[in-house]
């Protein structure tokens, strides 16, 4: 099976079984403690999120495998210095991958079937599917202490997907877990969302506030997320086993729109036709319009005071969206604080 992954331009493939119950408390502790934000669709989901057979009746195996995606070309600690850059999370600067993921899944999956008829199921980044636990628990790397998997040889920078099969594959061992006394990821994270050692407080992570919330971010938040428009990758930039990460090979993850180089100032400008078009097959384009305005007025708010930065503010003083109306305004007084 790892030949034919390989094939389909998979970096690797283990599987592991369909026994979580070890994961449910963890779970559920997180769900209680609210960690999970507007993400209701985690709670929704419940413990069937630790039960693929709950999920897929009939499920013995789940076979992960994973896919890098890191850009070979974009610098990404200088696109993070320049304040008057955007910072857009790497996995996010080229086409989306879910459908990418998806159909290489199910090819590999068909094989399977050619040789082993059988039963199955592909996901990729799906809500019930607890996809970090089971990996680690195939051996395809240990959970960081950023909740994120990380592989000896590869670091972190790749995506996760599963097969999920009724088949009796044989099972590969889970890999030790190698942060050992490191917390770099804990240190640097802009707001403080690696709340201990494999929790995170998602209603504080960048990721989740630039991405899945949907109405206005926080005030206290906002001057840490600096540049930050989509994501955040610092936690993964400093962890030390993605010296050893891998570069994507796929043609679909390069850069698009020089989303990699462009400035706040240049994607405030584009119309809402212009974030369609542009965005179209790529991940962004779920946020719509309006989150995205919002997104790129706080890293206004947060750029150098230049008169190209406040005049672009200036201009989107009156939009239509009162969201977008309320981060601007909050853009520009904290200019106005500033000279003040
Ligand atoms: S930065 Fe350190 S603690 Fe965090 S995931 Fe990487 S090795 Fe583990």
């Amino acid at each position: 099976m790892k030949v034919w992954a390989g094939e389909l331009g998979f970096a690797d493939l283990a599987v592991s079984g369909v026994d979580l119950s070890s994961a449910e408390p963890g779970l559920e502790a997180w769900l209680a403690d609210g960690f999970h934000g507007e993400m209701d669709y985690m709670a929704r989901h419940g413990m069937m999120r630790a039960r693929p057979a709950e999920l897929v009746p009939g499920t013995l195996r789940v076979v992960s495998v994973r896919m890098n995606y890191w850009p070979r070309a974009a610098d990404a600690q200088s696109a993070l210095d320049d304040p008057q850059r955007a910072y857009v999370s790497r996995y996010a600067l080229g086409r989306d991958y879910h459908k990418l993921m998806r159909n290489r899944l199910q090819k590999l999956a068909e094989r399977i079937a050619a040789e082993a008829p059988h039963g199955f199921r592909v996901f990729v980044d799906s809500a019930p599917v607890l996809e970090v636990e089971l990996a680690s628990r195939s051996g395809l790397g240990w959970r960081g202490k950023h909740t994120l998997l990380l592989n000896r040889h590869a670091g972190s920078y790749f995506f996760l997907g599963e097969i999920f099969t009724d088949l009796p594959l044989p099972l590969d061992a889970p890999e030790a877990p190698h942060c050992g006394s490191c917390r770099a990821c804990l240190d640097a994270c802009p707001t403080g969302a690696i709340v201990a050692p494999y929790r995170v407080d998602a209603r504080r992570c960048i990721s989740y506030l630039t991405i899945e919330l949907k109405g206005a971010i926080p005030e206290d938040l906002r001057p840490l997320i600096g540049n930050r428009i989509y994501g955040c990758d610092d936690c993964q930039l400093v962890c030390p086993w993605n010296r050893f990460a891998q570069f994507g090979a796929e043609a679909d993850f390069a850069p698009r729109h020089r989303l990699d180089e462009v400035s706040l100032v240049e994607l405030f400008a584009w119309s809402e036709g212009e974030f369609r078009e542009r965005m179209a097959g790529s991940a962004i384009h779920r946020i719509g319009y309006e989150r995205w305005l919002r997104n790129l007025a706080v890293a206004l708010g947060n750029a150098t005071g230049s008169p190209d930065v406040l005049a672009a503010l200036r201009a989107r003083a009156d939009d239509p969206s009162g969201l977008v109306r309320e981060h601007v305004a909050w853009a520009l007084a904290r200019h106005g604080q500033r000279q003040g």
